[in-house]
C-alpha cells in the first residue's frame, strides 16, 4: 500500500484535522455556544486512526430544557411571523453556503465518520439539495377550501412550533438536513440532537450559517442517546418528533412520545431484498449488487443486504461479486483510491465481527471477507473487508436483524413464489430493489415486495420529490417529498358560519 504506516495515516489525518474541526464544540443554543450545565464533556474519535479528534460538549436534561425554552422563544418571537418567501430565501442562502463548503464538510465527515472522500462529497451535495428541495416545496404548502352553497370552510396547515429531531450516524450531516430542511420550511424551530459519534459536521454546518439563521430556530443540542435524547424525546414542550436509527430505539422514543400524545415520524432500520431475474445481465448485476451492500462501507439503512439470485445467473454473478469484494480497496478513506472506508466505532466493528462468528456456527460459508483488512497501517482503526455469506437458513438471526456492515447474505432460488415469500420475512420493510431487463417483470416484483422504496436496476439514488420511508417495523412517515411538510404541521379547520 505505497509503504503506509500508522504514522503516515495518523500524520495526513491530523493535517487534515488541523484545517476543518469546528472552533466550537459546545452545545448550540439560542444562537449562542454553550457548555452543557453539567460542564462535561466527551471525546469524539476518528476511526481510521482511532485518535481523538475533539472534545464535544455532553448535554443532559438540563441543556435540553434551556434549548426548547430558546426555541420557543424563537417561535413565538419572530419565527413564527415569517412568510414562506422568507423562509424559502433563507434555506437557499443556506444551501449556497454549503456548497460554498462543500469540501470542508466533507473532508470533517470523512475524519469523524469515516465513509471516503467520495461519498462524503456526495452527502453534502445531497444537503445542498435538501435545502433547495424545500425552500422550492413551500410553494406548494397550502390548505384548502370547501365551499358549497350554505357551507364555506377552510383547512389552514400550521406549523408545531418548536419540533424535537435525533439523528444517527451513518449520514451525520445528511440526515440533519433530512431534518431540517422540512422543518424549517414548514415554519418550526428545532432542537436537534447529532449522534454521539459524529458531532462535528452539524457544529461546523451552524458555524457556516450562524449569521444566516435567527438565533434559537436551530438549536443543537449533542450529547448521549440516553442523557439527551431521551430527555427530548419525553419534554412536553416538543410538539413533534422525527427521529431516525435503530428500531429498538424508536420504539423507545414513541412510548416516550405516548406520555405527551407528540407526533412521531420514524425512519428505522432495514433488511432489504435484492431479487436478481434469470434474464439479468451478470456484469450490470455484479455492479449494481456491490454498490448496494458497500457503499458507505454497509452502514446504509437502505442497503440491500439479502440477495435472492435465480438460479440461472447465480455463478456468474457470485464469481464476479467475490471479484469485486476482493478487488475492493480498503483503506484510509481521506485517499482518493479508497472504495472502503472504515466503519463508525469499534462497537460498530464487534457488532459486526459478533454476528459473522453466530453466523459461521450457523453453517455458513464465507464466499469473501469476513475479518479486518491483512495491513498494519490499518490496525487501529475499524476497518472491516467486504464480506459474502452463503449457505445461512433466512431465519437466522444473522439473516433476520440489521448487521449495517459491508455484509452480503445469498440465497439462490428457481420458485418465484417461494423466493418472494422469504424476501417479505422480516420485520423490516425500508427498501428492496429488483434487477432485470424484463419491464413486467420489474413491475410484478417492485409490487411484490413489501417496502416503502424500490430500485430497478439501481440503488441508494434518492430524489427529492420521491418519498423514502418505511414499511412495518421500519418507520413511520415518509421523508424527502412535498408531503413530508404535512408531517411538520397539522391541520386546523375553520368553519364560518353563513345564513
Ligand atoms: P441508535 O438508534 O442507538 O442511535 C441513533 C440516535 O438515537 C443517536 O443520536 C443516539 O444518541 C440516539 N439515542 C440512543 N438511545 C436513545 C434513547 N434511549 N432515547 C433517545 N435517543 C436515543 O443507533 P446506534 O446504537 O448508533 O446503532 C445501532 C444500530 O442501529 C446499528 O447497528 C444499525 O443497525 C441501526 N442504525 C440504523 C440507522 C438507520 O439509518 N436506519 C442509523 C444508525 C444505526
Amino acid at each position: 500500500d505505497g509503504g503506509e504506516t500508522i504514522e503516515s495515516i495518523r500524520s495526513r489525518h491530523r493535517d487534515a484535522a488541523a484545517d476543518v474541526v469546528p472552533e466550537h464544540t459546545q452545545l448550540y443554543i439560542g444562537g449562542e455556544w454553550q457548555d452543557a450545565a453539567s460542564g462535561e464533556t466527551f471525546d469524539t474519535l476518528n476511526p481510521t486512526t482511532g485518535e481523538v479528534l475533539a472534545s464535544v460538549a455532553r448535554g443532559g436534561e438540563a441543556d435540553i430544557d434551556r434549548a426548547v425554552e430558546a426555541a420557543w422563544d424563537a417561535y413565538d418571537e419572530e419565527w413564527s411571523e415569517t412568510s414562506r418567501a422568507e423562509r424559502q430565501a433563507l434555506l437557499t442562502e443556506i444551501a449556497d453556503r454549503v456548497e460554498e463548503h462543500q469540501e470542508e464538510l466533507a473532508t470533517l465527515e470523512t475524519l469523524d465518520n469515516g465513509k471516503t472522500l467520495m461519498e462524503a462529497r456526495m452527502d453534502v451535495g445531497g444537503v445542498a439539495e435538501q435545502f433547495r428541495f424545500f425552500a422550492g416545496a413551500t410553494n406548494s404548502q397550502s390548505g384548502h377550501t370547501r365551499d358549497e352553497p350554505g357551507v364555506h370552510g377552510e383547512v389552514i396547515r400550521e406549523p408545531y412550533g418548536v419540533v424535537g429531531q435525533i439523528i444517527p450516524w451513518n449520514f451525520p450531516l445528511a440526515m440533519a438536513s433530512w431534518k431540517l430542511a422540512p422543518a424549517l420550511a414548514a415554519g418550526n424551530c428545532s432542537v436537534l440532537k447529532p449522534a454521539e459519534q459524529t458531532p462535528l459536521s452539524v457544529l461546523r454546518f451552524l458555524e457556516i450559517v450562524d449569521d444566516v439563521v435567527p438565533d434559537g430556530v436551530v438549536n443543537v443540542v449533542t450529547g448521549y442517546g440516553e442523557e439527551a435524547g431521551d430527555p427530548l424525546s419525553r419534554h412536553d414542550g416538543v410538539r413533534k418528533l422525527a427521529f431516525t436509527g435503530s428500531t429498538a430505539v424508536g420504539k423507545q422514543i414513541m412510548r416516550n412520545a405516548a406520555e405527551n400524545v407528540t407526533d412521531v415520524t420514524l425512519e428505522l432500520g432495514g433488511k432489504s431484498p435484492i431479487v436478481v431475474h434469470a434474464d439479468a445481465d451478470p456484469e450490470e448485476a455484479v455492479g449494481v449488487i456491490a454498490m448496494a451492500i458497500f457503499a458507505n462501507t454497509g452502514e446504509c439503512c437502505e442497503a440491500g443486504s439479502r440477495l435472492f439470485v435465480h438460479d440461472d445467473v447465480a455463478e456468474p454473478i457470485l464469481e464476479g461479486l467475490i471479484g469485486a469484494a476482493e478487488g475492493m480497496t480498503v483503506g484510509d478513506p481521506l485517499k482518493e483510491e479508497t472504495d472502503v472506508g472504515p466503519k463508525v466505532s469499534q462497537e460498530q466493528v464487534d457488532r459486526t465481527m459478533d454476528y459473522l462468528e453466530r453466523a459461521k456456527e450457523g453453517g455458513a460459508t464465507f464466499l469473501a471477507g469476513g475479518d479486518a483488512p491483512d495491513d498494519e497501517a490499518l490496525s487501529n482503526g475499524c476497518f472491516v473487508t467486504p464480506t459474502l455469506v452463503e449457505g445461512l437458513d433466512h431465519d437466522h438471526e444473522a439473516v433476520q436483524e440489521e448487521i449495517f456492515g459491508p455484509v452480503l447474505e445469498v440465497f439462490r432460488w428457481d420458485d418465484y413464489d417461494e423466493m418472494m415469500t422469504l424476501a417479505n420475512d422480516v420485520d423490516y420493510g425500508l427498501a428492496g430493489g429488483v434487477i432485470t431487463n424484463d419491464l413486467e417483470l420489474a413491475d410484478r416484483t417492485a409490487r411484490d415486495i413489501e417496502a416503502g422504496y424500490i430500485w430497478v436496476n439501481t440503488w441508494h439514488e434518492m430524489s427529492p420529490g420521491l418519498p423514502y420511508g418505511g414499511y412495518k417495523q421500519s418507520g413511520i412517515g415518509r421523508e424527502l417529498s412535498v408531503e413530508t411538510l404535512d408531517y411538520y404541521t397539522q391541520a386546523k379547520s375553520v368553519k364560518y358560519g353563513l345564513d
